[in-house]
């Protein structure tokens, strides 16, 4: 396995960076994660644009242009010759001292790693998963932009850390008004009276690429889609739910906080936008 790491291709053994560089130090960075299919990869127009807006928000230089970075990510893929894979993409405020001004980092970590991944087994599509609510808030819009995919994640890891603790594998987070956000690494979405609902990004949710692309699937479908705030009461009462993520895809949600949702099994119109996300990736993709 070949990994990119400032402007080398080394090893998995050798991929290391400084205990210096910021993002460990700091969590002082971005990220991306990006899906290949089939050798296409999927929205990489959109992953960039992210990405950048993501670095450009925090004054972090990406050391390459966006033409640049989508050559190393091609290329990354191609020395590890692979057709499906999950694509990291880490650009860190790079090595600096133990303080915390960013102005004493002169150059970003830029890191490539391609890996094949699987989230969740592939029995957890066909079954659904259950979920929690969790204590845990997503962080508030004006203070750092849910828009900004940093590598300041400990809330979604604690998240996670809750749905441990309540034996199972994806939690919800809500935003400080109580209205709900999203999952972990995840958007979420429900459909109620044929209608789905997903929270707006003022809400405190990722702009997801996923949930984007399942939005436009959905409409092609003929399904009308709003983005407005909803609650737990709305999630509970829900006729399906599901989470979308770059990792996770779309995966159908049958139990949320022992609410039992719809028939407890993967509804209909979730199964319809799965398959037809499925058809899409392949076919949608760039080379
Ligand atoms: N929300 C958070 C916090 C995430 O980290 C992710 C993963 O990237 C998502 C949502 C889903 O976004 P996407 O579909 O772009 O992967």
């Amino acid at each position: 396995q070949w990994i990119f790491l400032n402007d080398e291709y080394v090893t998995k053994e050798n991929a290391k960076v400084s205990v210096y560089d910021h993002g460990f130090l700091y969590g002082d960075g971005v990220f991306e994660g990006i899906r290949v299919y089939g050798g296409n990869i999927f929205r990489m127009k959109e992953h960039m644009e992210r990405l950048y807006n993501s670095a450009k928000s925090i004054l972090l230089n990406i050391p390459y242009s966006e033409d640049e970075l989508t050559k190393i990510i091609a290329n990354t893929i191609e020395k590890n010759n692979v057709e499906d894979a999950y694509i990291r993409v880490v650009v860190s405020r790079g090595i600096g001292d133990l303080g915390l001004d960013p102005y004493k980092c002169p150059k970003a970590s830029v890191v490539v790693i391609v890996e094949p991944l699987s989230i969740f087994p592939k029995e957890l599509y066909e079954s659904g998963l259950e979920i929690v609510t969790v204590a845990t808030r997503r962080n508030r819009p004006d203070v750092l932009s849910p828009k900004v995919k940093s590598l300041n994640y400990l809330n979604n890891v604690l998240v996670k850390i809750e749905a441990h603790l309540a034996n199972v594998s994806e939690a919800l987070m809500l935003n400080d008004q109580g209205y709900v956000a999203e999952g972990s690494a995840d958007n979420v979405f429900i459909l109620k009276n044929g209608c789905f609902y997903t929270p707006p990004g003022y809400v405190g949710a990722l702009d997801g690429i996923t949930r984007n692309a399942v939005i436009d699937i959905a409409q092609e479908l003929g399904y009308e889609v709003k983005e407005e705030p909803f609650t737990r009461h709305d999630v509970y009462t829900a006729d399906e739910v599901f989470l979308t993520g770059t990792a996770a895809e779309v995966i159908a949600v049958v139990k949320v906080d022992g609410r039992t949702i719809g028939d407890g099994v993967p509804g209909i119109h979730t199964k319809k936008l799965l398959a037809k996300f499925r058809e899409r990736v392949v076919l949608e993709g760039v080379k």
